[in-house]
């Protein structure tokens, strides 16, 4: 088992370490995101090796002049594809390093001792890591089907002096990856231009979309997470998605600076998963329209795929 004081003291370092924030979250009539990164260290991508995608990463952040951002990882991968080394090269590049489990559960219904025990093993690994934080990321976002399990979950993260590291922009970026890699091993060329413009779009829609609903049920922009995956798709075009984000007035702000917003305590209590804090404060508020952006769907992303050609034979 982990230590509580010992959980409780790392909490500690990085949000004391955190940059000023330069206006109060949230009041501008502009927004402003931090970038998280799931499922780190993935193995070998479409394009990209593991090491060759960090290098790719680290780079591109640097020259973007962002300093913070947070890689989420799931444990059990640690010993592949360089993983453990790829984690430290990310934490010395000062980057943050949450918790995704080791293996990447589902909740189950009822005793949640297993999924519980998934958890503290991915901190006994993650936490000998410079940026290790205690923030937990639900895989895919399922916080629990029963209230009995997700309350279960709750109360151990809260025992274990852990955070809920939640997302307000949920993307389809993963389903995009997995489309890549499919179409390479059938041998199908790829127009990385046009791939690049289409992950642009996808995430500039989600952000959109989540953004307004956010200010239709808060009546504000809150500071958004952005949920993005480790994966070839974010190591070609983060450059070109953080160009897109900042053309539109908008900032890249840091995962601390973003959870200090106050829906940072605001924890829905509803059964509503996948999709996010600010579609669960909705549902909470009786919000009864679309839980996702239309290009969080597959039909619609391979109808854009093939629409624009980015696949050749
Ligand atoms: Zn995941």
């Amino acid at each position: 088992m982990i230590s509580l004081s010992l959980v409780i003291i790392t909490a500690m370092g990085p949000a004391a370490e955190a940059s000023a924030v330069d206006r109060p979250p949230g009041t501008g009539a502009v927004g402003r995101i931090a970038l998280s990164f799931d499922d780190a260290p993935w193995g070998q991508g479409a394009f990209l090796t593991g090491p060759q995608r960090t290098d790719s990463l680290i780079d591109k952040l640097h020259d973007l002049g962002i300093n913070q951002v947070v890689f989420f990882c799931v444990t059990e991968r640690l010993g592949y594809h360089r993983g453990h080394e790829r984690l430290r090269r990310y934490a010395d590049a000062g980057f943050l390093l949450g918790n995704h489990s080791h293996t990447h559960p589902e909740p189950p219904a009822d005793n949640v001792s297993g999924y519980v025990a998934d958890i503290i093993e991915a901190h006994d690994s993650l936490k000998q890591f410079a940026g290790f934080v205690p923030w937990f990321r639900y895989p895919r976002l399922d916080e629990g089907r029963t209230r009995l399990s997700r309350d279960a979950i709750r109360v151990a993260l809260d025992s274990l002096g852990y955070r809920n590291g939640y997302v307000t922009v949920d993307t389809w970026d993963w389903f995009l990856a997995q489309r890549c890699r499919e179409m390479r091993r059938a041998g199908r060329s790829t127009n990385f231009e046009k791939l690049g413009e289409i992950y642009v779009e996808m995430i500039w829609g989600s952000i959109m979309f989540y953004d307004s609903l956010a200010r239709e049920i808060l009546h504000r922009s809150p500071d958004h997470v952005l949920l993005l995956h480790e994966n070839d798709l974010a190591a070609l075009y983060i450059d070109d998605l953080v160009r897109k984000i900042r053309s539109q007035g908008w900032s890249i702000i840091s995962p601390v600076e973003a959870y200090r917003d106050t829906i940072a305590a605001m924890v829905p209590d509803v059964l509503e998963n996948n999709q996010g804090r600010i579609v669960a404060l909705a549902r909470e508020r009786g919000y009864q329209g679309p839980g996702r952006h239309h290009a969080e769907n597959a039909a619609y992303v391979d109808s854009v795929l093939t629409a624009r050609g980015i696949f050749g034979p």
